[in-house]
């Protein structure tokens, strides 16, 4: 086994969270500690465990003795099932799935679902061609429908919403759900409603007492109205869900899509040079701060892995990078998929700008930096030999990806 200590953000912030059932099970056990009056008091029941035979054991190789047992991301988290065996309507959501995975923004939407479903509501989502997600259970999916073939492959919102049609067709949900957002949902949503016939509500941030309030007014104003049957949303409409798991039982249509007379033909997927795309767009950053010593290897890396770069105010006032680089509260705000941090402590002003990033990657020395805590991923050492390996890695990568293309 690896002696590379992995960590679990979402166990650490359970372990934070006391309002959490599982709280308590990802607690250090803790079977001794000082008294008020200085004595060390010691919790004889917190020692072994209870055998398959119901007998309880204890282990007298040290391991569970005092509190040495390290709460590790390996700690299996059981979440209660939540079933529902005969849902009394459905709540239907289409998320993006960028990369063929539930974005947070997907899992938000999950969240918001439930809100609607209550206890006798199914949450179903329908998921267009292959993915790589294996989560759909932990993410709040009831019912789980893969619309697979050819024709909803790539950019086909003209076949996709002949797909929503089959599925309103066939379950008839009380309510539409999909991001509002670029990566597909925002015109797939609204090209279903013109479909329907349904007025949709956009950019929705919260749902309650039966009215949606969305965004308008160029992001300035909030617009109430009642609740939709088919709810554009925001990131963060809701909380995702992070105490049940759920069935996510696989359901069919039982009639063929029907196929529409195509009016968009898509001609793939446009190269396009990294550092023209605005900031606020990229969706992979690559950012410097103090910590890059070699600022030709830092943009040899960047280039390397097609990301957009970026900097910390640091970096863009030592004359390093451009000013328009500059990502945080003073700068830009940052909404990738995949942001990495080399050399960059995590002043809270940088924090503030990449707070709607999925994912974070920091590269730095100081395994205690406010960065690593944010992290999702966390790779400690000299980010130069850091930074070489992973040009190497790449490199490797390609190679071997041109070899099995020959
Ligand atoms: C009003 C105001 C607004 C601000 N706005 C912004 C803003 O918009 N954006 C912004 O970024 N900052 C902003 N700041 C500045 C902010 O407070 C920090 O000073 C700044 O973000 C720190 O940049 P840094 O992390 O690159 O540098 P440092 O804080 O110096 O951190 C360098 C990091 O690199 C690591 N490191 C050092 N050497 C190596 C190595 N060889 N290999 C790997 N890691 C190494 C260190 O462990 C450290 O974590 C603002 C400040 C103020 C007061």
């Amino acid at each position: 086994m690896s002696d590379i200590i992995r960590r679990d953000p979402r166990a650490e912030w359970i372990a934070r969270n006391r309002l959490h059932p599982l709280h308590a099970a990802m607690q250090p056990a803790q079977h001794s500690w000082m008294g008020p009056n200085g004595i060390i008091r010691k919790n004889p029941h917190g020692i072994g465990f209870i055998g398959p035979n119901g007998i309880k054991r204890i282990d007298r190789s040290g391991a569970q003795q005092g509190g040495a047992t390290k709460r590790t991301a390996a700690v299996e988290v059981q979440l209660p099932l939540h079933q529902v065996p005969a849902p009394a309507f459905y709540i239907s959501v289409v998320p993006d799935m960028v990369g063929g995975r539930l974005s947070s923004h997907d899992r938000d939407l999950l969240g918001l679902a439930h809100q609607l479903a209550g206890k006798d509501g199914a949450v179903l989502a329908v998921v267009f061609g292959e993915h790589k997600e294996n989560a759909f259970a932990t993410a709040g999916v009831d019912r789980l429908l893969v619309l697979e073939g050819e024709q909803f492959s790539g950019y086909a919102p003209e076949q996709r919403v002949q797909g929503l049609r089959a599925v309103d067709n066939q379950f008839s949900p009380r309510h539409w759900l999909l991001p509002d957002s670029r990566t597909g949902g925002g015109e797939l949503g609204r090209r279903f409603a013109a479909a329907l016939g349904e007025r949709p509500a956009t950019r929705v941030w919260q749902v309650k007492d039966q009215e949606c309030i969305g965004r308008a007014g160029a992001g300035l104003q909030d617009l109430a109205r009642p609740l939709a049957r088919l709810i554009l949303a925001a990131v963060e409409c809701a909380e995702p869900v992070s105490e049940t798991r759920h069935e996510a039982l696989p359901v069919e249509l039982s009639t063929a899509v029907v196929r529409s007379l195509s009016r968009i033909e898509d001609l793939g997927a446009v190269a396009v040079d990294p550092a023209a795309i605005p900031m606020a767009e990229a969706e992979f950053i690559f950012s410097g701060g103090n910590g890059v010593k070699d600022w030709g290897l830092f943009h040899r890396t960047a280039e390397a892995l097609g990301a957009t770069e970026g900097a910390s105010r640091v970096a863009v006032d030592d004359g390093f990078m451009a000013r328009d680089r500059q990502v945080g509260a003073s700068g830009t705000w940052v909404t990738a998929r995949v942001y990495v941090a080399v050399g960059i402590s995590g002043a809270i002003q940088h924090l503030q700008g990449i707070g709607a990033c999925d994912k974070v990657v920091a590269i730095n020395l100081d395994p205690g930096c406010d960065m690593i805590k944010r992290a999702d991923l966390s790779v400690i050492g000299e980010s130069a030999e850091i930074l070489q390996a992973l040009i190497a890695a790449v490199e490797a990568y390609r190679n071997d990806a041109k070899r099995d293309a020959a």
